[in-house]
């Protein structure tokens, strides 16, 4: 029986997704036994040719991880999407646009200008930047083009499956592909995480009388070393209450506050104002002025409550000034 033709693509991304596919251990082989592996750039050596002369959905499952930033990838992930039957998202980047999308708080022209003008380690005296188009005595040389804000996978193309993390756990990656191998994938669009929120994974017990005086950053301060503490209760940013459970609350273990890299849970709409609302309910002010002096000591607001899904957020394409 023929195997099933699988293509793994990266395209903004920093390439921790892709590791966890070979972070599968062993099963790594079992995986790469029973498929035709048809593309795959940062394992083997296959050309966009190779996907141009495809037929129309040859490829099985291709799994894209990454958001797109830039006109190559915008091509290859529309390419992809023609020459695929299902399309599966893999990791924050993929699914919301990531860390990186961070950069939507600027536009393009800006965070150019920051590179490659104001940064200390470079030396660019003519101030020239990269152009998409550049006519050389040899001919017509081409970049891809800058977007102005990084978009979500599936701002640009259909996709029928998620696996959500930063990078997202090696078993919730065989579990998505052992489904696929034994076709009993969920009807799409679907998520393959666990149920409920990482509060529900998490040996700790939220303490429903806290209140917080003073919210800390992990940078300044030492969590409790009594690991029965809930860290949130105890003024660490920790968005496990507004996060997808399927990490088995790995950072929390190691005494790290959740940072919401699996994404938002069923039925939140916008993860950032849900966080908002516990921290608002524990701050421990008595006025208005009080709450605002405590919450203004928060630095990088948005960086903390939208760290992984700027472009899929309410705020989505505000700027900052
Ligand atoms: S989701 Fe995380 S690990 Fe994956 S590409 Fe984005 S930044 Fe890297
Ligand atoms: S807020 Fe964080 S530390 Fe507290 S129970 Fe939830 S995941 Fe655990």
């Amino acid at each position: 029986m023929a195997k099933p033709k699988v293509a793994v693509y990266w395209s903004a991304a920093c390439g921790g997704c892709d590791v966890k596919v070979l972070d599968t251990n062993e099963k790594i082989l079992d995986i790469a036994a029973a498929v035709d592996l048809l593309f795959w750039p940062i394992a083997l050596d296959f050309k966009y040719k190779d996907v141009e002369e495809m037929a129309d959905r040859e490829i099985d499952l291709c799994i894209i991880n990454g958001g797109i930033r830039n006109s190559e990838q915008e091509h290859i992930v529309k390419l992809l999407r023609r020459k695929s039957k299902v399309v599966a998202a893999l990791g924050a980047c993929a699914i919301s646009g990531g860390i990186p999308a961070l950069a939507n708080l600027y536009d393009a022209q800006s965070i150019l200008d920051y590179v490659y003008h104001k940064t200390t380690s470079i030396d660019n005296f003519q101030g020239p930047l990269p152009q998409p188009e550049y006519d050389a005595p040899e001919g017509r040389l081409t970049i891809p083009k800058f977007y102005d804000s990084v978009f979500a996978l599936d701002q640009m193309i259909d996709v029928q499956y998620y696996i959500p993390g930063c990078p997202p756990p090696p078993s919730l990656i065989v579990k998505a592909l052992t489904a696929f191998l034994q076709g009993t994938l969920p009807p799409p669009p679907a998520t393959v995480a666990g149920e409920g929120s990482v509060c529900d994974e998490c040996p700790r017990e939220r303490n429903r009388e806290a209140k917080v005086k003073k919210w800390k950053r992990i940078a300044q301060f030492t969590p409790p070393a009594d690991t029965k503490k809930c860290l949130l209760d105890e003024g660490f940013f920790c968005l496990g209450p507004a996060t997808q459970a399927g990490c088995e609350a790995l950072c929390i273990k190691a005494n790290i506050p959740c940072e919401g890299c699996m994404g938002k849970p069923q039925g939140v709409t916008d993860r950032g104002s849900k966080m908002l609302s516990y921290i608002a309910s524990l701050t421990d002010a008595s006025t208005e002025e009080e709450a605002k002096k405590i919450l203004n000591d928060v630095v990088d607001q948005a960086g903390l409550l939208y760290r992984f899904d700027l472009p899929k957020s309410l705020i989505g394409g505000r700027r900052k000034e």
